[in-house]
Order: structure tokens, then C-alpha cells, then sequence
């Protein structure tokens, strides 16, 4: 069944959208009707910018490694040239860098190059990024920011170390502010904190059985199984949407029910 994509002349970009979660939310965004534009390190999004264009509503692409303000400060200044800003925008990016036996990441093991690395991929970028299009959406009056954090950044798991802990923690408390400042001008700013999602950063096949793993998990999970990419996307779609009007400062779990 083909579905008619009424264009809403909004213009949302996706960060990390050549994979996983962020694949299925610029799938999912494009259905409802934006231009969307990947930002992302891999090559691979300008030909899968390509693929998903259409005349009435191309998907656009633009390369860089958001661990460098620099690359940050380069492309929101193409995108400024080239779009005028952006109406959405979805903070999802990220790392999460695992034991080879996927088992915990203990702290005296993390050195501070890592350290860093998670924190400018998973948190800095999204300051940055939030910064910059937070300028163009309370001139207008209208936007809607949609920053990825984890259920790691709420409570304990075992499977991810502090750096990528404190990261995702990290994006909860700053989204929360952003909604303060962003909220008398019209612009909305939420979290979102998957549980396990099947995507190629779940996947530890290399390290084992990852579908194993994956079943494990489940057991643990009132829904007994682990999520898809699509239903974070729908999530998302949904923050980024009038339907969440009068939702901002939150954080939505999409975890298949664990709390605490
Ligand atoms: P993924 O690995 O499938 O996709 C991540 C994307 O981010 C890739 O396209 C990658 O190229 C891009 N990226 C990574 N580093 C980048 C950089 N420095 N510059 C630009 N782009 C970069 O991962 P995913 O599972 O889809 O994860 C998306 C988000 O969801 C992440 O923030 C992750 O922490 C979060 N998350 C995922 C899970 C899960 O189980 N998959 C659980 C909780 C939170």
C-alpha cells in the first residue's frame, strides 16, 4: 500500500541517520511530510540521501564527524547558507564503546581519551547542535529538538561503562534546561531513552551471540523482547510532531517497560 506524503515545508535534521535509530527516524520523519537531512560521519548518507529523494521531497546529506566543535561549526554553516536553519532537530548520534566480551566496562578501565570521545560525540554535539538551531527556531517561533539519550542515563547497566553513562545522564539534565530556555519562544525540547534496540550498535555479534544476548535481555523486559529502530522513530516523530505541543522537558522511556 503507498501512502500520500503531504510535504509540511519543514526542513528536520537527523544526526547519526545513516543507521539504526536514525535511519528509521529519517524514514519516518520523511512520511510525515519533512525534508529531512542526515548529519553524519559515514559517506554512506550522501548515497542514501539520494535513494530516498523525490521530487517533491528530497532527503539531503551532509558529512562530518560531530566529535570535533570545528566539523560542528563547519557544517551549521553550510546549512545555515544552504537550508536557513532548521525546524527540527534530532540530537541522535551517538557511541557506545563495549568490552570484547561485552560484559561491564569497569571505570578503571576507561582512560580519558575515551572519556572524551563519548562526551563529545554523545553530549557536546548535542550542546552545539541544540545551541545553534535553538537561534533560528525562537526567531521563527516554531521548532522542535529531540535530543537521543539511553536508559543507561537513568539507571544502572551493566553492559555500558560510566563515560557513556554520564553522557546520556548528561543529555536528560541539559535537555530539561533547553526546554526552559526554548520554551517562551514557541520551541519544544525532549528526551528520548531507549532501552535495548536492535541496531548495529546493540549488535555484538562480533563478540559472541549477539541474538543470544539480545534474548537474555529480554527475559529481563516486561514486553519480553528488545525494541525496534522504528519504534524509537515513532517516538520521535511523535515529539516532533503538533500532537506534542505541550510536552517539552521530558523523557520518554521506550524500554518495553523497565523503571528502576
Ligand atoms: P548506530 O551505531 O546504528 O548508529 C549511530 C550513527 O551515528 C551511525 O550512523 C554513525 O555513523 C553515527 N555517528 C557515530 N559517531 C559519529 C560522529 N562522531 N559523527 C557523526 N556521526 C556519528 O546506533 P543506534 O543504535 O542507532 O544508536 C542511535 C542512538 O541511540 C545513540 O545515541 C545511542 O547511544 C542511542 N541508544 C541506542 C540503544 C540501542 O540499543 N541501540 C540503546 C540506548 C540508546
Amino acid at each position: 500500500m503507498t501512502t500520500t506524503i503531504i510535504p509540511t515545508g519543514r526542513l528536520a535534521a537527523v544526526t547519526g541517520g545513516a543507521s539504526g535509530i536514525g535511519l528509521s527516524t529519517v524514514n519516518r520523519l520523511r512520511e510525515d511530510g519533512h525534508q529531512v537531512l542526515i548529519i553524519d560521519r559515514s559517506e554512506q548518507s550522501l548515497e542514501l540521501a539520494e535513494k530516498l529523494s523525490t521530487e517533491e521531497l528530497p532527503v539531503h546529506a551532509k558529512v562530518a564527524d560531530l566529535s570535533s566543535a570545528e566539523e560542528i561549526n563547519r557544517v551549521t554553516g553550510e546549512i545555515d547558507r544552504d537550508f536557513g536553519g532548521v525546524d527540527i532537530l534530532v540530537n541522535n548520534a551517538g557511541i557506545h564503546p563495549k568490552r570484547p566480551d561485552s560484559s561491564h566496562f569497569p571505570i578503571e578501565e576507561i582512560t580519558l581519551d575515551q572519556w572524551n570521545l563519548v562526551m563529545n560525540v554523545n553530549m557536546t554535539a548535542t550542546f552545539l547542535l541544540s545551541q545553534w538551531a535553538m537561534k533560528g527556531m525562537t526567531e521563527k517561533g516554531w521548532g522542535r529538538i529531540v535530543n537521543v539519550a539511553s536508559r543507561a542515563g537513568r539507571m544502572y547497566m551493566p553492559i555500558s561503562g560510566a563515560h557513556y553513562a554520564a553522557s546520556k545522564a548528561a543529555v536528560i539534565g541539559f535537555t530539561r534546561t533547553l526546554a526552559g530556555d526554548c520554551g517562551p519562544h514557541g520551541v519544544t525540547a525532549n528526551t528520548v531513552a531507549p532501552g535495548r534496540i536492535k541496531t548495529p550498535l546493540s549488535d555484538v555479534s562480533g563478540l559472541g551471540s549477539s541474538q543470544n544476548l539480545h534474548e537474555e535481555f529480554a527475559r529481563t523486559v516486561p514486553l519480553r523482547r528488545v525494541g525496534t529502530s522504528d519504534e524509537l522513530a515513532a517516538a520521535i516523530s511523535f515529539l516532533a510532531s503538533e500532537d506534542s505541543s505541550f510536552i517539552t522537558g521530558a523523557v520518554i522511556d521506550v524500554n518495553g517497560g523497565v523503571f528502576g
